[in-house]
């Protein structure tokens, strides 16, 4: 009876403890928000793109053809993302940058579905920003490819 008891507790244990690996490899964001304060706090391009992963038309953003010096943040949740040092002129049509601020982004997130791994998210909030491509400038040969409306630009 003993034995079936420990049987059991070991069982159980290692259920538990299952359960807490799957937790721990999914992406965890600081900041926070259900989705209708998601609506209420964001305009609907910026809810179509941060939230649902959506991109705006090219040359039609605020920021694509910004030359002003400063920080572009998150207009999620105020990270801080892309210095505009790091801006250049691609043509494309969207805000681009070849690097980004330490600890600012996350770069594709195989463990959330339905991501692609080149996929560009805020590191505070999840936020969708937009895609990198490796034909960028030197020195880093990348190319940042980001929504105006994921943006704030902070001079
Ligand atoms: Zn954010």
């Amino acid at each position: 009876m003993t034995r079936y008891f420990l049987f059991i507790a070991i069982t159980l244990i290692t259920l538990v403890s299952c359960g807490q690996q799957t937790e721990k490899t999914k992406t965890i964001y600081n900041f926070k928000l259900s989705d209708k304060e998601w609506q209420e706090k964001l305009s609907p391009t910026q809810y179509r793109v941060l939230r649902k992963s959506g991109t705006e038309q090219a040359f039609t953003g605020k920021l694509w053809d910004n030359k002003e010096q400063g920080t572009y943040t998150c207009a999620g949740c105020n990270q801080e993302l892309f210095l505009s040092d790091t801006k250049f002129k691609s043509g494309t049509g969207w805000p681009s940058f070849y690097n980004f601020i330490k600890k600012g982004i996350i770069v594709g997130t195989d463990n959330d579905l339905g991501y692609s791994r080149n996929e560009v998210h805020c590191a505070n909030c999840g936020g969708h920003l937009g895609h990198v491509f490796e034909d960028g400038p030197k020195p880093t040969g990348l190319r940042y490819c980001i929504n105006s409306a994921s943006l704030e630009f902070k001079e």
